[in-house]
């Protein structure tokens, strides 16, 4: 007898075609692999186990027998990631950016710590906030999640410059003097610009807090030297995701660029909050893809993150020149991989969203400053990094804009997603 799978591969299929040949895809957080990172992730790497660090000549770090090949993957990509980033330090363990944030949060931090990071409805991500690993994490038992009041956790929020895209690095530097807490938070989920990580690092030596810069969405941009260099600008630990711009497998990496005396003092937690604080098996069959991503990075890292900026750019100033209104029109509307665009008068951002995605258009909506309701937000959010790996410049964004401008005002634009998808199905930079 044989297990009839037919089923599945049959549903595979259907999205192999209509996610990698029909849609357009604009997911901020998302990417499609390289084939030679597809291809190495299944081996008889899958299910393996390979607790600690890899084994050294006459030194054994590794809990299971069996890791020679692995440990050679594992040194590999460590070393390489470093030189991408200029680090010292790096834990190519952590299986998401949110298991390298959650592996900070319990070796770092204990219950009634005071922590300083974005809010969610200034583009925070979720993980950062008072239900998130952060949250939970300074929670004593009896304390409330709600901020404020007297039995509240000590999580506070980065003040923002009046357009409310920016963190405001003076406000931030007298928050930091007046709490002094054990951790300041940079990085965010709608992330238009680089945070001002220099000032408040300054202030943040002196007074010996560490900074986690979370770099999830902006690792590739990080990578091909766009954006900023959090590691050169003073943060202590840089988490991220090792798939959204950096378009490797489904995992994370926490890197550093400490001393020999600020590692002893900030390593560890680090590599405990890994193993055994979060993780034992660290899904070893992606491990060989990530160490393939690096080095298409090292690679076409450049080009390809400075032709993210300028389609994220171009995509911004063509659909605000139709009279779709994007956000921070007076800061060139981006300097990541996306734009946030008010779509209220349409209808608000939940349902845009399922509007576009009947014309194949994948996007997510999103809350824009001064929204009160996640269930009602007046937003989307809108990225390139996909669709530039694929092949679209500046002049396929003008092309884009129109369609996304027609389609949000209900207009059937399916046939022409079609078409120009079309013309975009050979994956650069790789
Ligand atoms: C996406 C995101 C995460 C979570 O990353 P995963 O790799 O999905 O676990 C963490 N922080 C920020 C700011 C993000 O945008």
């Amino acid at each position: 007898m044989t297990v009839d799978i037919s089923d599945i591969e049959n549903i595979i299929a259907q999205q192999e075609t209509w996610r990698q040949t029909q849609c357009i895809n604009l997911i901020a957080s998302e990417n499609t692999p390289s084939n030679a990172v597809r291809r190495v992730q299944n081996s008889d790497f899958m299910g393996r186990y390979a607790e600690g660090h890899p084994n050294e000549p006459g030194k054994v770090n590794r809990y299971y027998q069996g890791t020679q090949y692995i440990d050679q993957v594992e040194s590999l990509t460590r070393q390489e990631i470093m030189r991408l980033f200029g680090a010292r330090q790096a834990d190519v363990r952590p299986i998401s950016g949110n298991a390298a944030n959650t592996a900070l949060a319990l070796g770092y931090l204990r219950g009634g710590d005071t922590v300083i990071a974005n809010s969610t409805d200034a583009g925070g991500h979720i993980s950062h906030g008072a239900v998130g690993v952060f949250g939970r994490r300074i929670q004593n038992r009896g304390q409330s999640l709600k901020i404020g009041g007297a039995k509240a956790i000590n999580l506070h929020y980065l003040p923002l410059t009046e357009d409310h895209y920016h963190v405001d690095g003076k406000k931030t530097v007298e928050l930091v003097e007046q709490l002094s807490p054990q951790l300041v938070i940079l990085g965010k989920s709608l992330f238009l610009f680089p945070e001002p990580l220099s000032e408040i690092a300054a202030v943040c030596k002196e007074k010996g807090i560490p900074i986690l810069y979370d770099a999830a969405h902006v690792l590739g941009l990080i990578a091909g030297g766009q954006f900023q260099a959090p590691l050169q600008e003073g943060t202590t630990w840089m988490t991220g995701s090792t798939h959204k711009t950096f378009p490797g497998p489904q995992r994370g990496v926490i890197l550093g660029n400490l001393n020999p005396e600020e590692e002893k003092k900030y390593w560890p937690a680090a590599d405990r909050g890994v193993f055994p604080g979060s993780s034992s098996n660290h899904h070893l069959h992606s491990l060989p893809a990530l160490l393939v991503a690096t080095r298409e990075m090292e690679t076409y890292g450049r080009e390809y993150a400075a032709q993210i900026v300028r389609n994220a750019q171009a995509l911004g100033k063509h659909l605000d020149e139709l009279g779709t209104p994007v956000e921070a029109r007076e800061f060139g509307y981006t300097r990541s991989h996306m734009i946030a665009v008010n779509v209220a008068q349409w209808g608000g951002g939940v349902e845009v969203a399922r509007t576009l995605e009947k014309n194949d258009i994948i996007l997510n909506y999103n809350m824009l400053p001064g929204d009160t309701d996640p269930r009602n937000p007046s937003g989307l959010r809108i990225g390139v990094p996909e669709m530039t790996r694929f092949g679209m410049d500046e002049q396929a964004m003008g092309e884009l804009a129109q369609l996304l401008h027609e389609a949000i005002r209900g207009k059937d634009v399916k046939e022409q997603v079609h078409a120009l998808r079309k013309r975009f199905t050979i994956m650069k930079y790789v």
